[in-house]
């Protein structure tokens, strides 16, 4: 089922010809979706692709795109992994003023020339858009956090002796 994706699509023209594409995408390249993670080694994102005509004759492109990436948790700032699943669905739009008369299930996508597109740059796209606004465990990880790091927490404590401290003690002495 799996098949070589093809680095540019064409679609409107996959639309009318009723295309499938299924298959994985290297994602370590994305970098404005890079920005949003703790790193990008060896990932990679699943695709599944339908385009189509609706009986309306709108061409569509019914997409799914899954990956599985990492972030820094915002709660614990440790490094965690996330499935991320980006679905959509969008009408193939070659005029603006059509866009109002879309049914509601879809979303527009404009498309102004019939240059073919990077298929990285949609599933890029589709993916930022799922990506959680604030990364975090889905459990009380600050309080795991706390086991594991007591004694770390006392070693730090000790090295911000502050320089009144080291005054105190020599007045001490005295
Ligand atoms: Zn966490």
């Amino acid at each position: 089922m799996h098949q070589k994706l093809p680095e540019k699509i064409h679609p409107l023209r996959h639309a009318q010809d009723g295309v499938k594409l299924v298959g994985n995408l290297q994602t370590h390249h994305m970098l404005r979706l890079g920005d949003a993670l703790h790193n990008m080694k060896g990932s990679t994102a699943s695709v599944d692709m339908i385009f189509d005509v609706d009986k309306d004759n709108i061409p569509y492109l019914q997409g799914k795109f899954t990956s599985l990436l990492t972030f820094i948790c915002e709660r614990c700032m440790h490094v965690m992994s996330l499935t991320i699943t980006a679905e959509c669905l969008l009408a193939l739009i070659q005029n603006e003023h059509k866009i109002k008369a879309l049914s509601e299930q879809y979303e527009p996508w404009l498309i102004n020339s019939n240059e073919p597109i990077q298929l990285n740059s949609i599933v890029e796209d589709e993916l930022i858009l799922a990506l959680p606004s604030v990364p975090k465990h889905d459990f009380n990880c600050l309080s795991m956090d706390a086991w594991h790091s007591e004694a770390g927490e006392t070693k730090r404590t000790m090295n911000v002796t502050s320089p009144f401290a080291v005054l105190s003690a020599l007045k001490l002495k005295d």
